[in-house]
């Protein structure tokens, strides 16, 4: 992602603009072919349905693109005669192209006994207008997000595969991929209701009202989610190069920060919970300390990071942390004052109550940066209610939460939109999974220790190798 360079030359955008054209295409097909396994029914369900034609519509929208750019070129006022077999290489059809390379691979396979890879199959289904999947359904997390070779290398390196772009045609890429850029950005906006129509309907129509019951949509739904983030990243990355506006920004390549500062963002991500917790426990929040472990000091804070991504997960994190606190010691401030349905709350202990006239002044919520040469690990301790211990594997499935009461926020999707302050405290049961999600698709994990009425901590280590990584994520 860093090799195209702030202001990548027209060149790189166009060839990138050619694979992502196709990349995303496969990725849309996967997700609607698994759409179409759904177990216990959920397949047939009208969400289902409704998911799956905005997956379609965008599949067709993509791979149609490359038809119509070829047509739109080939036009003899508009590229002259000896350039047709230079556009035409660059520019056949993305479609066409797809089927046949994949239905090639799925030939070769054909009589090995051994799987398909996943985007293979749904590829050639969709591309085919067959309604049948021949993807199995497996809850296989460990091995969820470890098919990065697939695609190692390939984003880039789209770029050194085509011919150079003959000087005189250059000034019309940008012409061509403001076309592009525009059909992207009306697929981010299609897409946009897919989180809560997936996540929160599909739940709520099992058999049993606990999703973390069901490891297959556990699985589904991690799969579905990692894959949605990269499709995003893509996109948001191609748009951010495209943008010259973005170019502003220092240290930024697209949508990466070279540069990104854990204690200006950990600071940035405190004031946007804290006003939250605000918003949920009458005007107040537990201060946020930001310390640097001494003994790493000399190690930088900065790594190259998506910023977007680490505020998104301090911002989770410090909520849930705020949250515990303030239902430790002051429950009685609590949204609906009703407590956690699961009996997390520690309210006997708190020294604080209702009539007490002791002014409101919540112990903080701790975060501690550790630097090393290799990693940075952002630790978020609270001395909240903490989590009992048969519950501690839950909190990390999608859809468990402890929080009750519904509000009217609560029907607002749980995504990445930039609005984190619209946002609720708590209650989709989506902070933990997703970011977990997010650290690890650059190799960074998320881990949660707690004790039952002491408090948690959690870990997130970034790595400083991204540079030269690729994402962790399944076709
Ligand atoms: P949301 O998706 O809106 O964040 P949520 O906070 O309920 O909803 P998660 O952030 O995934 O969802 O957390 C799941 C559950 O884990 C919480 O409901 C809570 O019971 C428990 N939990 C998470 N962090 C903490 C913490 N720091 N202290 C105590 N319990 C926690
Ligand atoms: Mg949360």
């Amino acid at each position: 992602m860093l090799r195209f360079g702030p202001a990548p030359h027209p060149h790189a955008l166009l060839a990138t603009s050619r694979f992502l054209a196709d990349e995303i295409s496969v990725r849309l097909a996967h997700r609607h072919a698994e759409l179409e396994s759904l177990p216990y029914g959920l397949h047939a369900t009208q969400e289902a349905k409704v998911v799956r034609a905005w997956y379609k519509a965008s599949f067709d929208e993509l791979t149609g693109f490359y038809d119509d750019l070829a047509r739109h070129w080939a036009d003899a006022e508009r590229a002259p005669e000896w350039t047709r077999p230079w556009w035409q290489r660059l520019l056949q059809s993305a479609a066409t192209r797809t089927k046949s390379k994949y239905d090639e691979e799925l030939e070769e396979q054909q009589g090995q006994e051994i799987a398909l890879p996943r985007g293979l199959a749904a590829t050639s289904a969709l591309a085919m207008g067959s309604s049948q999947s021949p993807l199995p359904m497996t809850y296989s997390p460990d091995t969820s997000l470890h098919d990065a070779s697939l695609h190692n290398e390939r984003y880039y390196n789209t770029q050194n595969h085509h011919p150079p772009l003959p000087t005189h045609m250059l000034s019309a890429v940008p012409h061509y991929n403001k076309k592009f850029t525009t059909l992207l950005s009306s697929i981010v906006e299609r897409h946009n209701p897919v989180v809560v129509t997936v996540s929160q309907n599909l739940p709520r129509l099992l058999p049993s009202s606990h999703p973390q019951h069901h490891p297959e949509v556990q699985a589904f739904l991690n799969r579905f989610h990692a894959n949605r983030v990269g499709v995003r990243i893509l996109i948001g990355h191609h748009l951010a190069l495209s943008n010259p506006q973005a170019r502003r920004f220092p240290n930024h390549i697209g949508i990466v920060c070279t540069q990104t500062d854990t204690i200006a963002v950990a600071q940035e991500a405190a004031a946007d919970a804290s006003e939250i917790c605000e918003q949920n426990f009458d005007g107040v929040a537990p201060p946020v300390n930001i310390a640097v472990n001494s003994d790493t000091a000399n190690s930088s804070c900065e790594l190259v990071y998506i910023p977007s991504h680490m505020h998104h997960i301090l911002f989770e994190l410090l909520k849930n942390s705020m949250r515990a606190t303030m239902m430790k010691y002051y429950p009685h401030i609590a949204p609906g004052a009703d407590g956690d349905s699961n009996g997390s709350t520690i309210t006997t202990a708190s020294p604080f109550s209702a009539s007490s006239a002791t002014p409101i002044s919540p112990p903080p919520v701790t975060i501690t940066i550790t630097p090393t040469p290799t990693q940075i690990t952002i630790r978020v301790s609270d001395t909240g209610c903490g989590i009992p211990r048969a519950q501690l594997a839950n909190v990390m499935t999608y859809a468990y939460t402890t929080a009750s009461g519904k509000t009217p926020a609560q029907n607002q999707p749980p995504q990445f939109t930039g609005s984190e302050l619209e946002a609720p405290m708590a209650g989709f049961g989506y902070g933990l999974p997703l970011s977990k999600l997010y650290a690890r698709y650059f190799k960074g994990d998320l881990a949660i220790s707690s004790v039952h009425g002491v408090g948690t901590d959690v870990d997130l280590v970034l790595r400083r190798d991204w540079a030269t990584m690729s994402e962790q994520v399944s076709m």
